[in-house]
């Protein structure tokens, strides 16, 4: 991780909530605004199901995807401004995004093991920064429990599809329905399994984007990490 430490927040925001909220482009705007870190835990699952489909095993195959994760080194973070997604030294920041793995991410991501490391290697990449923005779908709740400031961002089912759908340059309607198909069957494993489940923490401001632009959204986020600090601008 890196970020431009010297603004006047210390701590930790967490940014949860289910695909498609534009939650990875507000958490990177804010960790900039903020001067600090920024980790994107969702890529470590995603780099956990490119071991897992290089392993040639079946994703639903817990005990099978367990052993392979243990045994697969992954990296996270910035160098030099880019951000970097490794999997035993190898480049997957391009792959981590691609259809086959956003198929397999959320079976990986139901298995306890993998879970409990990955938990135990974002505890210490965060410990390791005065500053941090982290995104997930349990950061609130399970990985950073005593979090200065936590958020979890909703949007509209329909919003969220849509601006997916705009990031990927789709604008034909039967495509636009299949993004909003698997967005649902995403937010619907995530959100159902036993270990870890998509839920706002008790103490998580809710913050709805659907009638929001990105930059408002980053205001609002800002200002509430700072409230949490006692920063005023
Ligand atoms: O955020 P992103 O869409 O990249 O996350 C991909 C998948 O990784 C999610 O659908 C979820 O299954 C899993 N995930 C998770 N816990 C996190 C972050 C992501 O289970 N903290």
């Amino acid at each position: 991780m890196s970020g431009l430490q010297g603004s006047g927040f210390r701590g930790q925001v967490t940014l949860d909530g289910p695909s498609g909220t534009g939650k990875s482009s507000v958490a990177r705007a804010v960790a900039a605004r903020l001067g600090a870190a920024y980790l994107d835990t969702g890529a470590m699952y995603r780099a956990a199901t490119v071991a897992v489909l290089d392993a040639g095993i079946d994703p639903e195959d817990a005990e099978a995807v367990a052993g392979v994760v243990a045994g697969a080194r992954i990296d996270v973070g910035t160098e030099a401004g880019t951000e970097i997604v490794r999997v035993d030294d190898v480049d997957v920041a391009v792959r981590i995004r691609g259809a086959e793995v956003t198929r397999a991410v959320s079976a990986v991501s139901a298995v306890p093991a993998v879970r409990r490391q990955l938990v135990d290697q974002q505890r210490d990449l965060v410990a390791a920064a005065d500053a941090v923005v982290v995104e997930g779908r349990d950061i609130g709740t399970v990985v950073l429990p005593g979090a200065t400031c936590k958020i979890y961002l909703t949007a509209a089912p329909e919003a969220r599809a849509q601006r997916r759908a705009g990031q990927l340059g789709v604008t034909d309607a039967a495509e636009i329905a299949a993004i909003a198909a698997d967005l649902r069957r995403r937010d619907t494993y995530d959100s159902s399994r036993e270990d870890s489940p998509l839920r706002p923490a008790a103490d998580a401001v809710v913050v709805d984007s659907t009638e929001l632009d990105r930059d408002q959204v980053v205001d609002r986020v800002v200002a509430l990490a700072q409230a949490a600090v006692g920063v005023s601008r």
